[in-house]
């Protein structure tokens, strides 16, 4: 059996401990010690990384009741090792997992949700409840959270004997009454977990619910805490202070500066569009065949040519075939008239390998054609 020197103390990040075996294994070697600060994957948290006598541990599993290290190169049976955590990356975990403990906690106190589903990422993390949380619900959770924090709160995690363990209330209960590891934050919390915590609740620091959305008949919420908290916090805030000093908007006012900015755009791109169809019928450049017109243009917009088969019909024009080319030999059309136009449509796309359709007076489509002397010589026809 390992002796878990993160259970004794998470704050160990350096430690000595003697080599039980070393074996051979796909990609390097699986070390076991008679102790370890290295927690193994577990509990949704991802495996410590850091090193033994400065040889890179790649992955710490749990395969009974040993801890088992893969490390990058063999250490012989007897070694003593020197230990060292990735200190930052534990930590950061250690707060996150805290972090997510104290909401769930809250969760559970004020509206009796559980927490039925846990990713934990290596900044957000994502917790599903039970029930549905609304905005409000989740502000409210927020703050208590950060309450906690700042209270200051002492964080315990011991094994209960089974009579302890079943007049306990505590969330994640599972079937068994063995080896189960309780984590209780007092007045917060009190849960299964066998993760390394923090020892109070100020050590978890910040914590942020990013986002929330229905999920089933519950709620998934997005939340970070500790450093990851505070690097979301430098991200959005040079963010906003980037939109602030492009907008000239103080904090107050960048919301609505952005939302001005957003209307402008709309009432340009209206203005745009209504531009981009009179130049397309100024540019239009009809052959007139009797009452019938029809013009061949490049990179007009099926709404371009319905703008100017309109303006050519209220101009006195009883048939229109407009075309534009979009490569070299393919073009897109519309057929306008005063009368039905099915006859001249169908006439169309079976001269031109085309398909299309549309209302009585009014069809679009799209034709080919090895060139565009072909194309002017159907049509002429169709319009005579
Ligand atoms: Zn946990």
């Amino acid at each position: 059996m390992t002796q878990r020197l993160y259970e004794i103390d998470a704050y160990c990040r350096e430690f000595s401990a003697t080599v039980l075996s070393c074996e051979k294994v796909d990609g390097g070697f699986e070390v076991v010690l008679d102790k370890t600060a290295f927690y193994p994957e577990g509990g949704g948290q991802a495996p410590d990384e850091g090193t033994l006598n400065s040889i890179a541990v790649l992955d710490v599993q749990e395969k009974g009741e040993l801890i088992c290290h893969k490390t990058e190169a063999e250490i012989p049976v007897g070694t003593q090792v020197e230990g060292k955590i990735d200190w930052d990356l534990r930590f950061s975990r250690m707060q996150s997992h805290a972090g997510e403990h104290i909401v769930a906690g809250i969760v559970h106190n004020l509206f009796g949700y559980d927490n039925v589903g846990f990713h934990m990422s290596e900044a957000v993390m994502t917790v599903d409840f039970s029930g549905p949380l609304s905005h409000e619900d989740i502000e409210k959770v927020e703050l208590l959270a950060n309450l906690a924090v700042r209270n200051n709160t002492a964080i315990t995690a011991w094994y209960p004997s089974p009579e302890e363990l079943a007049a306990t209330q505590y969330r994640s209960k599972l079937d068994t009454t063995e080896g189960i590891r309780l984590v209780k934050i007092d007045g917060v919390d009190c849960c299964a977990c066998c993760a390394p915590h923090p020892s109070r609740t100020g050590d978890v620091g910040v914590i942020k619910i990013l986002d929330s959305c229905p999920r089933k008949k519950g709620t998934r919420i997005e939340m970070v805490a500790g450093i990851h908290a505070y690097k979301d916090y430098v991200y959005l805030h040079n963010a906003v202070k980037a939109v602030m000093g492009m907008l000239s908007a103080s904090r107050d006012s960048v919301a609505s500066a952005v939302s001005k900015q957003a209307e402008l755009i709309q009432a340009l791109k209206y203005e745009n569009q209504k531009m981009s169809k009179k130049l397309a019928f100024y540019e239009l450049n009809p052959t007139k065949i009797g009452d019938c017109a029809y013009a061949i243009s490049e990179n007009q917009s099926y709404d371009d040519l319905i703008f100017c088969a309109n303006s050519l019909l209220e101009s006195g024009v009883q048939k229109c075939i407009l075309l534009s080319k979009t490569d070299e030999q393919n073009y897109i059309y519309v057929v306008s008239a005063t009368t039905n136009v099915k006859d001249t449509v169908s006439a169309l796309n079976s001269a031109l390998n085309g398909k299309g359709g549309g209302r009585d007076t009014h069809a679009q489509g799209k034709v080919s054609a090895p060139n565009v002397d072909e194309v002017k010589s159907v049509i002429e026809n169709l319009l005579k």
